[in-house]
């Protein structure tokens, strides 16, 4: 293979080889994977990409790997799927849920980023692997880590959902909680990976990591029949997978998979942990760190690393931004899970309420083709939505009383 040329600077634009690095030693800007276009243009068509299985890695030329994928082989290629009942809801009439909510092997789209850290992370030969997580990384990794035989050190803030935890600890990994937010735990493991040789998904070899969600974008066009959307609206951590997406869709378009390229892209937060969104709205190019206040746990990031880059892509492409209550968000879980059958986590029912708030102010319009990127699955977040549905009907086990209550539901 070999279409990666090394790595670069996005602020200096230094250049640097393949290492497990990720600031520049000049300016301390992040660094960025940069590939061989040209090369790549020759070999990956829709045709090519078409006679590949069904996973991320049918684009693999433009995910930063010397050799063959070794972990995560069956991750990605989720449905995109046609909301026809919801986008009656909500007043548009072209919208589509990218459903990673069914991504394997844990149901959100950190198994994208997952499957890509640690196939590099086996070529720069770590045998241990490690991530700061706020809920989705700390279970993608203990699971694709285990699947791929690494030591794994899962560093999680101690207020995570408690089914988050579980569906970690199930994998047997090293769990530390850690008495923090998500920026404490985040700091901590920065200082970690500084002493240890481990490969710290998001920190060491964040620039690989980050290529991962690049897919996502990639399968949306070709979904939608090599075509790129009018409008796209992502939720926001780090702002790392908005950032990508755009990414994605450019080098799309740079490569001649597609025609035109003219996607507004919107940025999704809660209310209660929005500084990207707040510095889309106000203007300004400083993300103001916040502490986290919201049941959107997994999006609950107040100083984003990639927060300057999701707000540069929201403004250079036309898009805006939209933050919602945690009443909105159950409210939007409840409606994508009634319309479309789709049961998200805390982040999707942020999406989908900030989609309908940018369909309300108009910035996204009815005739739009619209995609909501769905990231994780309610079942991982079931806490949040306790309390908040209906009951069950309670019955004796026969006829009359079974009578009885359909009578009540009927009436
Ligand atoms: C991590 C995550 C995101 C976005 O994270 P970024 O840090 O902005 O890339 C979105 N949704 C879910 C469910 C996540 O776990
Ligand atoms: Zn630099």
């Amino acid at each position: 293979m070999g279409y990666v040329k090394g790595l670069k600077c996005r602020e200096c634009g230094r250049e640097y080889s393949i290492d497990p690095i990720y600031v520049c030693e000049f300016c301390f800007g992040p660094l960025e994977v940069v590939y061989d276009y040209d090369a790549i243009k020759d070999v990956l068509t829709r045709e090519a990409i078409l006679s590949r299985p069904q996973n991320l890695w049918r684009y693999k030329e433009l995910l930063p790997l010397d050799g063959e994928p070794t972990c995560g082989l069956d991750s990605g290629f989720t449905p995109l799927v046609r909301a026809a009942r919801l986008a009656e809801q909500i007043g548009i009439k072209k919208l589509y849920i990218k459903d990673d909510t069914v991504t394997h092997p844990t149901l959100s789209f950190k198994d994208r980023v997952v499957a890509v850290a640690l196939s590099k992370a086996r070529e720069f030969g770590f045998n241990t692997v490690a991530c700061a997580s706020t809920g989705n990384l700390a279970h993608s990794v203990s699971a694709h880590g285990a699947a791929a035989g690494f030591k794994r050190f899962i560093f999680i803030p101690s207020s995570l959902e408690k089914s988050k935890i579980i569906a970690s600890l199930a994998y047997g990994p090293n769990l530390i909680a850690v008495d923090g937010n998500y920026d404490d735990v985040n700091r901590l493991c920065s200082e970690v990976a500084n002493k240890y040789n481990w490969a710290f998904v998001n920190i060491n070899i964040r620039p690989f990591y980050a290529e991962g969600s690049k897919s996502q974008g990639y399968e949306i066009i070709e979904q939608l029949g090599w075509k790129a959307p009018d409008a796209v609206v992502v939720p926001c951590a780090s702002g790392s997978l908005l950032t990508i997406i755009w990414k994605s869709f450019k080098e799309m378009k740079d490569i001649g998979l597609i025609d035109d390229l003219g996607t507004k892209v919107y940025s999704a937060q809660a209310t209660g942990c929005s500084p990207i969104v707040k510095a889309i709205k106000d203007g300004v190019d400083v993300i103001k760190p916040v502490k986290p206040d919201t049941i959107a746990k997994s999006l609950a990031i107040g100083n984003p690393a990639d927060g300057f880059y999701a707000k540069e892509v929201t403004r250079e492409t036309g898009g805006y931004g939209a933050d919602v209550s945690d009443a909105e968000i159950i409210d939007a879980i409840k409606l994508l899970a009634g319309t479309e059958g789709i049961f998200a986590e805390t982040a999707g029912g942020v999406t989908l309420a900030s989609a309908i708030q940018l369909v309300k102010s108009g910035h996204i319009k009815k005739d739009d083709v619209t995609v909501l990127c769905i990231t994780g699955n309610g079942l991982k977040t079931k806490e949040a939505i306790v309390g908040h549905t209906g009951e069950p009907h309670h019955i004796n086990p026969n006829l009359k009383s079974f009578e009885e209550v359909l009578g009540k539901i009927n009436s």
